[in-house]
């Protein structure tokens, strides 16, 4: 069972979801999380997900999912087709998240650098 390491909430688009980690609340216990946008929940199944990155994947699924409900492009695709883009930019967006490729440069600090940051 991964642990909990997602926040409890999160800001989907200026819309505040919870983040509900239970198996015995997931709306069905076989899948590896639930979106319910009308309520502001994401669920998301320990049981299901086995390790932190399986959890970590499932909520980017699911925070996916989310954006999509706040932002109505869900209303425009069918369901079916809502899960396969939603899955594939999960599997395709989780590898690159997890190697950091989107995090911003951390500002270097040079020996003998001005204090105005000029050099
Ligand atoms: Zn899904």
């Amino acid at each position: 069972m991964a642990r909990a390491r997602q926040p409890r909430k999160v800001d989907i688009l200026g819309v505040q979801f919870s983040v509900i980690q239970s198996t015995k609340k997931m709306p069905d216990a076989t899948d590896h999380g639930e979106t319910v946008v009308v309520e502001r929940r994401i669920y998301l199944n320990p049981t299901v997900n086995k390790t932190p990155d399986d959890m970590a994947s499932t909520f980017l699924h699911e925070v996916i999912h989310a954006i999509l409900g706040v932002s109505g492009q869900d209303s425009l695709i069918k369901e079916d087709h809502e899960e396969g883009l939603v899955t594939a930019l999960e599997h395709g967006l989780y590898p690159l998240i997890k190697q950091g490729v989107f995090m911003p440069a951390k500002p270097t600090t040079r020996r003998g650098a001005k204090k105005d940051g000029k050099s």
